[in-house]
C-alpha cells in the first residue's frame, strides 16, 4: 500500500453530508473523507451517533469548517437559484467542496439531497448521488399559484398577486 507513487496521486476529498455520514461511507479509497462539523451535528440529531463519532474518533474523517466567504459564495448563487431550503450544514457541504475544489483537491460531495446536488453541479463540482440517481438536469424553481395558475417572480409563501392564495414553488421545465 505504501509506496513512491502516492506522492503523484492527485489529492482526492470526499465531501460528506448527513445522509452519507449516516450510511456510514468511511471505505473509501485513495480519498480523504472530509465533512463540516456542521453536518456532524445534523448527523447526530438523525441518530447517527454512533457511526459518526465512531468514524471521527477513528479518525476516517476529517472535520473541516468551510470559510466565511465560500459559505457567503454559496449563500448567494442559492439565493439566485430559489434554493431557499437548504439548511446550513447543506450549505456548509458545497462551500467546503468548493473550497478544497479550489485549493487543489479533487473533489466530490456524497449527498442524496436534490438541492445540494443541483447547486453544486451549478458550481461546477462533482458529486456523487447515493440512494437514488442523480439529476439528470439542473432544475431552476419556478414560483406559481396552484389556485388561479399564476407563475413569476415571487416568493413561496407569500400570497400570489392575482388571487392572494399561498405561492408554491416547482422545479421549472426546460426545453430539450
Ligand atoms: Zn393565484
Amino acid at each position: 500500500m505504501q509506496g513512491g507513487l502516492e506522492k503523484n496521486l492527485p489529492k482526492r476529498a470526499i465531501v460528506l453530508d448527513a445522509a452519507a455520514l449516516i450510511l456510514g461511507f468511511t471505505e473509501i479509497e485513495d480519498a480523504v473523507a472530509v465533512t463540516s462539523s456542521k453536518v456532524l451535528e445534523e448527523a447526530r440529531d438523525r441518530d447517527a451517533r454512533y457511526r459518526a463519532l465512531a468514524a471521527r474518533e477513528g479518525g476516517l474523517i476529517k472535520v473541516i469548517e468551510p470559510e466565511p466567504a465560500y459559505v457567503s459564495e454559496v449563500r448567494e448563487v442559492a439565493r439566485r437559484l430559489g434554493e431557499i431550503e437548504l439548511s446550513d450544514a447543506d450549505v456548509s457541504v458545497i462551500a467546503l467542496a468548493l473550497q478544497l475544489s479550489r485549493q487543489g483537491w479533487d473533489t466530490c460531495i456524497l449527498t442524496s439531497d436534490y438541492s445540494i446536488q443541483n447547486l453544486a453541479s451549478r458550481l461546477g463540482l462533482m458529486v456523487k448521488p447515493i440512494l437514488h440517481k442523480g439529476i439528470r438536469r439542473m432544475i431552476s424553481w419556478e414560483v406559481y399559484c396552484g389556485a388561479c395558475g399564476w407563475s413569476g417572480d415571487g416568493k413561496p409563501g407569500n400570497p400570489c398577486p392575482k388571487c392572494g392564495h399561498a405561492l408554491k414553488r416547482r422545479p421549472r421545465r426546460e426545453s430539450g
